[in-house]
């Protein structure tokens, strides 16, 4: 019992050490379920999770007051689908992607999870369904075990495993000094930039959650790790209502819908093959640079990440 406890203790700590710290809540987005709390909305109940849905219906948002950033956001990620964003930096995606965990609340227009307003369900239960992998994945103070288990606090060692051996991760961890118990982080062993990923795509499976959002790596890794991590965010993909920030064009091509987002609106929507061959579509504009192999979108958008090990 007191061993079960141990990673929910861990979690709490961590809660205070970075509430102290005061840190933006997108830093530590990957973490669901340790952003500093907020009240829920007095009644609100815990989401009925059904197929996973995800709607956006007129969503408005803005950062400071006169500035908006979301204009009318309308969009459907069907159930056990793949919707891609795509657009040039600065449009608004990553800023969708935050307003479905509720980091941040529409100003207008609502978000709805099988058919349940967002803003009417717990938090906690909300979150619960959430997996995020971004491109920068961060490792905390701790053993590869501990860093996978940030996923789900209750998960078990085999369970941990399984969901490792799902990412790829499981052959590089055997290969370090203490395997799963090998320390990670600032005063941990260093990691290459796939294994990384392939850790945090593990921490997501563990999670087991039905809406996955993920933040496509923009940065080049060796075509190796390129390939293990790629096939790694399949596996995490299937099954699952992923909403993608997408810079691959693989990834934009495969996507169920692609939602072509441009200064905080929606400016195109549809399916590759249809939106390809849009006379002047912005989609098609950028679909041809990348073939002619200029990036038709600024990749230099990552959310900001704090520096880690
Ligand atoms: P994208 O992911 O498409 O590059 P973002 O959603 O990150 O776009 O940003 C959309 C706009 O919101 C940009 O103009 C950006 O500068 C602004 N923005 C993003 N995050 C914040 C923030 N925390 N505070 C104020 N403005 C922000
Ligand atoms: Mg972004």
């Amino acid at each position: 019992l007191l061993l079960a406890y141990e990673p929910a203790k861990r979690l709490a700590r961590l809660q205070v050490s970075l509430e102290r710290a005061v840190v933006n809540a997108r830093m530590i987005y990957e973490i669901l379920d340790i952003q500093p709390q907020q009240a829920d909305r007095p009644g609100a109940k815990p989401l009925m999770m059904g197929k996973g849905e995800v709607v956006l219906e007129g969503v408005n948002f803005s950062y400071q007051q006169g500035d908006p950033i979301l204009r009318d956001v309308s969009f459907t990620a069907h159930a056990g689908r793949t919707t891609a964003l795509v657009g040039p930096s600065g449009a608004g995606k990553s800023t969708v992607i935050s307003l479905v965990p509720r980091f941040y609340d529409p100003e207008a227009g609502r978000i709805l999870i099988d058919g349940q307003d967002i803003a009417d369900v717990t938090k906690q239960s909300l979150r619960a369904a959430i997996a995020y992998v971004s491109q920068q994945p961060y490792l905390f103070e701790g053993s590869i075990r501990d860093n996978i288990r940030y996923g789900r606090p209750d998960a078990t060692d085999t369970e941990i495993e399984e969901a490792a051996r799902r990412a790829n991760a499981h052959d590089f961890i055997l290969t370090q000094p203490r395997g799963y118990d090998t320390p990670v982080g600032e005063n941990g062993i260093t990691l290459s930039g796939g294994q990384r990923q392939r850790l945090s795509i593990a921490r997501a499976l563990v999670r087991n959650a039905p809406i996955l959002l993920l933040d496509e790596a923009t940065s080049a890794l060796d075509t190796e790790s390129e390939a293990l991590v790629q096939r790694a965010l399949e596996t995490a993909m299937q099954g699952r209502t992923v909403i993608v920030i997408a810079h691959r064009l693989s990834t934009i091509a495969r996507a169920d819908k692609i939602v072509v987002m441009q200064a905080g609106r929606v400016a195109e929507e549809g399916r590759h093959d249809d939106l390809v061959t849009k006379t002047d579509g912005i989609y098609a504009r950028f679909h041809n640079m990348q073939m002619l192999g200029i990036d038709g979108f600024d990749e230099s958008d990552a959310l900001p990440q704090p520096v880690s090990s």
